[in-house]
């Protein structure tokens, strides 16, 4: 029976072993992998329905409940996440979408919604879970999108999702190291989109352990200062004149990403939007064409 789960999570919760704190509330993560095992609704699983569990699904449970002990992302254990009011599939291969980056694809949609009627060619650099491509053609109804990561895995997550949203026809997916150099393509982009990994190499071991123990490092790292992807994908890229490139940043790199943009003399409009919080959060400019009047691959 369920209850007998209840009164075992009551019992952990009375002894301290399940504790809320101010960012972390494994009770809220409890319930919603419970309702996700047994398909319970909200009012449901409040009121403490009882009713009889099959064996596999109560040992899914226990199985789940000792992950969030061990403090694994409830979004892993359930495989999925909420992203733009959409839901993505996700697994220990591809980043947990967050809310910050959802400031980045607002403000995207925003900046196309008067060309909205316009056939949209957007490349997302870095796709992961394909959180961020997938919402803008989505939301975008004439757009197209190319996404690249360095990982397989992640990229066969991102299609999955491409497919669950109906957009395969409209998605491509393509394995390359943007470190390596920009894609070839047959056209030109009218948005760059890149949530790279942005975390100075000597912080990731300082980050939450939700996160380090369980996130993909290679989604994280940034590189020595955290800007290695910023530097090479404004050096790089290539969009139409008057196309977008937006970023994703962390909260103290608006200023030396907004400088990489101003040094490579290609970009005009650059603009810092700030997330919830008040942090800065995206940066984006717009191309003005030009190759690159400095060399910021060399640049530390
Ligand atoms: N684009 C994905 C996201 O925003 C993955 C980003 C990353 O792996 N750094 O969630």
């Amino acid at each position: 029976m369920i209850s007998e789960l209840f009164s075992e999570l009551e019992h952990l919760k009375e002894n301290g072993t399940i504790k809320d704190e101010e960012n972390f509330s494994p009770s809220f993560d409890i319930s919603i992998v419970l309702r996700d095992i047994f398909k319970l609704s909200k009012t449901d699983y409040l009121i403490g329905k009882d009713f009889t569990v099959s064996e596999n699904d109560y040992s899914k449970a226990l199985q789940a409940l000792n992950d969030l002990k061990a403090l694994k992302p409830v979004q892993y254990i359930t495989g999925k996440c909420e992203f733009m009011s959409l839901e993505f599939i996700v697994n220990e291969n591809t980043l947990i979408p967050r809310p910050d980056t959802e400031i980045l694809v607002e403000y995207i949609l925003n900046h196309f919604k008067q060309n909205s009627n316009r056939e949209l060619r957007i490349l997302d650099i870095g796709t992961g879970s394909g959180c961020i491509a997938v919402s803008l053609v989505h939301y975008l109804k004439n757009a197209r999108a190319v996404c690249i990561d360095i990982s397989e895995e992640a990229l066969s997550v991102a299609e999955e999702n491409a497919k669950a949203h109906k957009l395969s026809d409209k998605i491509t997916f393509l394995r390359h190291n943007i470190l390596s150099g920009f894609p070839e393509s047959d056209f030109e982009f009218d948005c760059i989109v890149s949530n790279p990994p942005y975390i100075e190499t000597s912080v990731v071991s300082t980050l939450e352990e939700n996160v380090k123990g369980y996130e993909p490092i290679s989604a994280l790292d940034g590189g020595k200062d955290g800007l290695i992807f910023y530097r090479e994908i404004i050096n790089s890229c290539k969009l139409k004149k008057g196309g977008l490139l937006a970023f994703e940043i962390g909260y103290n790199q608006g200023g030396t990403v907004s400088e990489l943009f101003n040094k490579s003399g290609r970009f005009k409009d650059i603009e810092i939007t700030k997330d919830l919080s008040g942090n800065d959060r995206v940066v984006s400019a717009v191309f003005t064409g030009g190759i690159t009047n400095n060399n910021l691959r060399n640049t530390e």
